[in-house]
């Protein structure tokens, strides 16, 4: 990994990344108690790739992908870190949008910008934040019903992000959604661009999400299970579309899902998430191939493969999530891991460690005291 950074006063950021997520905390104040959604997550999206995120429902998963674009639900907040993004266009006036950007913070698109903005500085209802949702950060959800409107077209809903972000003229904004309908597979894009939500399939309607979010070519797109919802045919074909678009558009995506075998068809690079923190992150070939961190190790066996070990029980992760308001003291893993070692996974939280020579791949368990391969393999086999 080229490791050329730019920096100003009070960032610095690897030119490979589009966002950098830094010891991010945040926090749900309920009558009941604090939920520590997010407990200091840190991860870079690489420039021009698709990063996965993974792990089970309730690990901070979809929060974290709120907190990039700064829509999380009162009474959510963050309560501390560092969200660095770097535009891929350079926003009029530097570092806010000029007054003539206005509310809409019109950009110079064929700039290239060497802008950092952090993200958790912004108000979230800011013009700098809404000229950055939509137009340079994308988000597609796991149900386009509730991203929908059902009383406007797909066309009409298209070309509202077009007219916000791009161009004022109307009949302009109409042909570049029937366009970008083009692009995603849809037959007959006319037709389906004077149609409402209702009137589409399942997969249909994903891929006019897609579009939606892809109308102004994000740096960044985000798409949180965006395929849970789908059969497996229809799943398979939106995954090929994303890939497409993905390497056609040069844009970078973060896909959340819970699903290793879609993380092995689609990402190049994944973060593995347990109870709001970051357990392992590595090339996806090395996830698979040699993963470290036990919880990693587990959703991996708890696969099913067609034709091994038939007839035999599928494994699963023994226990279950704790509950939100649990504090789990050391490691957050240790009730549910088979290797944990009591008197140290109990009560001493891991840090991040390097694998060996590896600055790829890392991994928060104490197997990994800044272990080389033998040490490592040692500590696995002493299991
Ligand atoms: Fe298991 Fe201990 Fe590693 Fe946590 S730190 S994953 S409990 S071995």
């Amino acid at each position: 990994m080229s490791e050329a950074t730019i920096s100003t006063p009070d960032t610095e950021m690897s030119t490979d990344s589009v966002v950098s997520v830094r010891n991010v905390h945040v926090e749900f104040p309920t009558p009941v108690g604090v939920v520590n959604a997010l407990n200091g997550v840190s991860f870079d999206v690489p420039r021009g790739k698709v990063l996965g995120i993974v792990g089970e429902s309730g690990c901070g998963k979809s929060v974290t992908a709120r907190a990039i674009l700064r829509i999380i639900e009162k009474p959510g907040r963050i309560v501390s870190g560092d969200i660095l993004f770097r535009p891929r266009r350079r926003r009029s006036g530097g570092s806010r949008p000029s007054p003539a950007a206005g509310a809409s913070g019109q950009v110079d698109n064929d700039a290239d910008s060497s802008e950092i903005v952090d993200l958790t500085s912004l108000d979230p209802g800011s013009p700098e934040i809404r000229s950055i949702r939509g137009q340079e950060i994308s988000m597609i959800f796991q149900e386009p019903m509730t991203s929908l409107n059902p009383v406007y077209t797909i066309g009409n809903q298209i070309e509202e992000a077009v007219l916000l972000h791009q161009t004022s003229d109307r009949s302009e904004a109409q042909k570049k959604a029937v366009e970008i309908l083009r692009r995603v597979g849809m037959p007959n894009p006319d037709r389906i661009a004077q149609s409402y939500p209702h009137q589409l399939s399942g997969g249909m309607r994903q891929r006019a999400m897609i579009a939606m979010a892809l109308s102004c070519t994000p740096t960044l797109l985000i798409a949180d299970e965006p395929t849970t919802a789908l059969d497996v045919t229809t799943e398979a074909q939106i995954l090929e579309l994303m890939r497409e678009l993905q390497e056609s558009f040069g844009m970078s995506i973060m896909f959340i899902t819970h699903s290793m075998g879609v993380v092995a068809q689609l990402c190049d690079e994944v973060v593995v998430m347990y109870l709001g923190r970051v357990v392992e992150r590595a090339p996806v070939d090395d996830l698979f191939h040699d993963p470290k961190h036990p919880y990693t190790v587990s959703l991996l066996r708890s696969i099913p493969r067609i034709g091994v070990n038939r007839g035999a029980q599928l494994e699963v992760i023994k226990g279950s999530v704790p509950d939100p308001y649990s504090k789990v003291p050391g490691c957050p893993f240790h009730p549910r891991c088979p290797s944990a070692m009591p008197g140290l996974c109990d009560t001493v939280l891991p840090e991040e460690t390097a694998i060996a020579d590896k600055t790829d791949h890392s991994v928060r368990c104490h197997l990994y005291p800044g272990s080389t391969p033998a040490e490592v393999a040692s500590a696995t086999t002493a299991k």
